[in-house]
This record gives C-alpha cells, sequence and structure tokens, in this order.
C-alpha cells in the first residue's frame, strides 16, 4: 500500500490531528495494512466517529493482539515511517565484481592486493592512505567499492554481549567489513558506515596478537574465538583466502578454539587448508520460509548442512546458531522441520555447539529494514523496546520459542551444548534452570 494513499485516507478520517499524532496514526496503519493485506478503509471504518485517542487504541490493540494488554505504552515505538525508495535492496542475483578497488599504499605489495588485482581486472584500482572518501553514500551500492587495508586497531576484543546480556566467554577478530548477501536484519545496513567491503591484508598481524592475549573462556572448555561480526567469515575466502593462515594456526594451538560463522557454502579453502580439531565451522540455520524469503542470495538450509558435512570429513568440528529466530504463523512446525534435517544429514559426534536466539534489532535498524525491505515479513511480529533499548519480542514470547526449540534440540543433539545468545539473565535461568 503506497504511503501516500495511507496519508490522503487519515487526513480525511482525522481532519485536524497534529503532526506528531498523524505520524504514530499513519504508522500503525501502514504496519497493520501490511502485514494483513488490507487497505485502510477495510481497516479503519470511515462511518465510525474516530478521535486520536480512540484510533491510536484501536489501532495498537490490532498491531499488538498478543501485548497490547500487559506492555506499557511506551514500550511500542512509533518513529515517522520514512520509506526511501533511493535506498531499496538491489536484489537482482549478481556476482561480486567491484567497479573500483582501494588499495591502501602500506599493502600494496601485499599478497591480498596481488590477488584482487589479479581476479577483478576490470575494476579500477586507486592507491588511498586511509579509508576518507572510500565508499558510496548508499549501503545498497557498497558492493562497487572494496578497499584493500592495513587494520591498525580492531583486532581482538570480547563479543559485545557481555555488557548487558548473559555473556558466553566469546571473543571476536575483525576479518573484514561488509557482506554480499542481503540479509534483511542484518545490522550491518545500520552500523556500517563506510559503504564499501573491507578487508584487511595484515591477518598474520592479527594472528600475533592472539598469542599475547588473555582469554575469557566463559562456560566453554576452551577460550572460543571467532570471526564473523562485521562480515561473513567465508563469503569472501576465495578471494582473502583466511582460511589457509587461520587453519595452521590454530592447529598448532590446541588449547584455543576458533569458529568461522556462515551462511556460505564457500568451503573450498577449508579443505585445502585440512581439518583441525579444534576449529569449529558454524553455520547460521533458520526455517526455509527466513532462508528463502528473508536471507537474499544465500544458499539454503540444504546447501548449507551438506557443505557442514563435507567439512566435518575433513576433519573440522561443526556449530549451528538459530539466529535470529522468527516468530510467525506456522513457525513452530517449520523450526522442527530444521531440526530434523539438521538430525537426519548432519553427523551428531561432530557438533561441538548449537545457540538460539530470537530476532532483536536497535531501532535505527529497524527503520532501515523497512525502507531496504519493503516487502518484508519479519517486522510483522510484536517487537518491543526492550531492557537495553533494543527491539525484540516480549519475554513471554521468546520464552516460547525457547521452551519450545531448545527442549527439541536436546533431544536430538543430546551430547552437544545448546545455549541461548544474547538473552537476559533471567531468560537464560528460566530455560536452563
Ligand atoms: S550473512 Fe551475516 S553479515 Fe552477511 S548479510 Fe547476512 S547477517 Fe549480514
Amino acid at each position: 500500500m503506497p504511503l501516500n494513499t495511507i496519508e490522503t485516507y487519515l487526513q480525511q478520517l482525522l481532519p485536524g490531528l497534529g503532526v506528531n499524532k498523524m505520524r504514530e496514526i499513519t504508522r500503525l496503519v501502514y504496519e497493520i495494512t501490511k502485514r494483513d493485506g488490507l487497505t485502510p478503509a477495510q481497516l479503519f471504518p470511515a462511518e465510525k466517529k474516530w478521535n486520536f485517542e480512540s484510533a491510536k487504541t484501536f489501532l495498537l490493540k490490532k498491531r499488538y493482539p498478543v501485548n497490547f494488554a500487559t506492555a506499557a505504552r511506551n514500550r511500542f515505538y512509533l518513529p515517522k515511517l520514512e520509506l526511501d525508495p533511493a535506498q531499496r535492496a538491489d536484489l537482482t542475483p549478481r556476482p561480486f565484481y567491484p567497479k573500483t578497488v582501494y588499495i591502501e599504499d602500506s599493502v600494496q605489495e601485499s599478497e591480498l592486493a596481488a590477488r584482487v588485482r589479479a581476479l577483478f581486472p576490470q575494476a579500477q584500482f586507486k592507491l588511498t592512505d586511509g579509508k576518507t572518501h572510500v565508499g558510496s553514500p548508499n549501503f545498497s551500492k557498497r558492493l562497487e567499492t572494496l578497499l584493500i587495508h592495513r587494520e591498525k586497531y580492531d583486532f581482538l576484543k570480547p563479543c559485545p554481549c557481555s555488557c548487558a546480556a548473559a555473556g558466553c566467554g566469546y571473543n571476536l577478530i575483525n576479518l573484514g567489513f561488509g557482506c554480499r548477501f542481503e540479509c534483511e536484519y542484518c545490522f550491518l545496513q545500520q552500523y556500517q558506515n563506510l559503504h564499501a567491503v573491507l578487508l584487511p591484508a595484515n591477518v598474520d598481524e592479527f594472528l600475533a596478537k592472539i598469542d599475547t592475549a588473555h582469554f575469557n573462556k566463559g562456560p566453554f572448555d576452551r577460550p572460543r574465538i571467532g570471526s564473523g561480526e562485521f562480515t561473513d567469515s567465508l563469503v569472501f575466502d576465495s578471494i582473502t583466502q583466511y582460511s589457509q593462515k587461520i587453519v595452521p594456526f590454530f592447529r598448532a594451538r590446541p588449547h584455543l578454539q576458533f569458529e568461522f560463522k556462515t551462511k556460505s557454502v564457500c568451503i573450498d579453502g577449508l579443505l585445502n587448508a585440512g581439518g583441525a580439531e579444534n576449529v569449529v565451522v558454524s553455520w547460521s540455520v533458520n526455517s526455509s520460509k527466513i532462508t528463502g524469503e528473508a536471507e537474499h542470495f544465500t544458499p539454503d538450509l540444504s546447501e548449507r548442512l551438506h557443505a557442514a558435512c563435507q567439512v566435518a570429513r575433513a576433519g573440522y568440528r561443526l556449530g549451528f546458531h538459530f539466529d535470529p529466530v522468527i516468530i510467525y504463523n506456522g513457525y513452530q512446525a517449520d523450526y522442527a522441520r530444521t531440526v530434523q534435517e539438521m538430525a537426519d544429514t548432519l553427523p551428531h559426534e561432530k557438533i561441538a555447539w548449537i545457540s538460539v536466539g530470537t530476532l532483536r534489532f536497535s531501532r535505527e535498524l529497524k527503520k532501515m529494514i523497512e525502507t531496504r525491505f519493503v516487502n518484508n515479513t519479519i517486522l510483522d511480529g510484536e517487537f518491543l523496546l526492550d531492557f537495553d533499548g533494543k527491539m525484540r519480542y516480549a519475554d513471554a514470547q521468546r520464552l516460547e520459542v525457547y521452551r519450545f526449540l531448545v527442549p527439541l534440540l536436546r533431544k536430538a543433539f543430546p551430547e552437544t551444548v545448546v545455549y541461548l545468545c544474547m538473552e537476559d539473565p533471567q531468560i537464560v535461568k528460566a530455560i536452563n534452570g
């Protein structure tokens, strides 16, 4: 439903409403008509006399049928609706081929720079002394620019979940910024301010820092170090070949474990590097509806599981992340099918851990998702402002997800650690006892 159709209808229905009140009503009507496939007139009959309070209460009840009666009113987030067509995601399938490649002066002789020159001969190459003037003002055009640089600061850090949610002792190394997939919920859409793909050429320096670092091991037997916070760990591995350095490094340090986190099936580098018991390759998994409709350009579940079986045969262990779990009509049956496919396909003894987390996002990201993916369904659920300023499903709905999915996973994979990720400690306690 075009936004101006809604605005025109509401101006007739509620003439004289102030700007802020009209914004709230417009958003509610937009979200409900989009979710339910209604016109504004079907939702909001003109025969009835409406004022702001009666209209807002009526719409909140419709928009939040599960939580309206129990959630405080200030937990319903109703910002101005801004749908900028220029920001819309380009969902045309295409290979990754940057138009412009910037190479930082200090790494122009690096192996990575040489490989990129050979792989993208049609690109325009430019030398740069930093990150300024690199990239597009529009996130949707980020894949047009590639920057090969020397990472100077952001080598290694504790996982941010340790601050307010239940920490899992995870440590992150930052092997790049930007991704060529288009997951509708991806936080990079709102977080990445340099709209390009950044790949560091100095991975050896990252690895050298690991030998002198002190790690928190959390509830696991060994400290876990992972990549994949600001990019998918393997999506660019055929270009970067980071796996060729990382796997032998960790194979020689069995007191640590390293995790690649991916949705890709770019596993040739891993297969060439040979396996390592303390290197875990983790796939994000989801229901087939979500992988098909909200994770654009990613391989489907069966392809991911097939790749997982191959790397397990090569000697790696496996991890899986049900993240983000998204609530919709029939979600339980769909997620149960995913668990069943995993149980039927995977070598159980190779699975090191499985995490579960429900969809959460910042307020800014909500606006980015709705403008980039106007047909998304992932925002149709009931998200409330939560303890840390993020938007989440209400506690009762998250508990419903975990009470369904965690026992199912523990039954299917009794030898595997199943844990909640980025969750409120009270929720973790309620699930784990
Ligand atoms: S795979 Fe990860 S980094 Fe890439 S778009 Fe999806 S959520 Fe973002």
